[in-house]
């Protein structure tokens, strides 16, 4: 099993093998994000959820579909992030 170095927890991890319909970003993702992160972001009443209902995203707009992007990366610790990471949910 291939192991990476999760960006965000800082620990090593199996890579996750699961499609998560990412798309352009599903490679980068699996190479950089341990489950357990993904699993913070991605669950139901996660931080994917928080980030869409603080910013009043609709899902069905480009830009909003980009600033979801943009939040992911910052939540992730992506390099190239351009955005803050707020978590609203302490
Ligand atoms: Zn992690």
């Amino acid at each position: 099993m291939p192991e990476i170095h999760c960006l965000r927890c800082g620990k090593t991890a199996e890579r996750m093998t699961e499609n998560l319909f990412l798309g352009k970003m599903e490679e980068e993702i699996k190479d950089h994000v341990c489950q357990e992160c993904w699993n913070e972001w991605n669950r139901p009443g996660g931080v994917k959820t928080m980030v869409i209902n603080e910013y009043r995203l609709n899902l069905g707009d480009e830009n909003a579909r980009n600033t979801l992007k943009q939040q992911m990366r910052a939540f992730f610790k992506l390099p190239d992030a351009t955005a803050e990471f707020k978590d609203y949910r302490h």
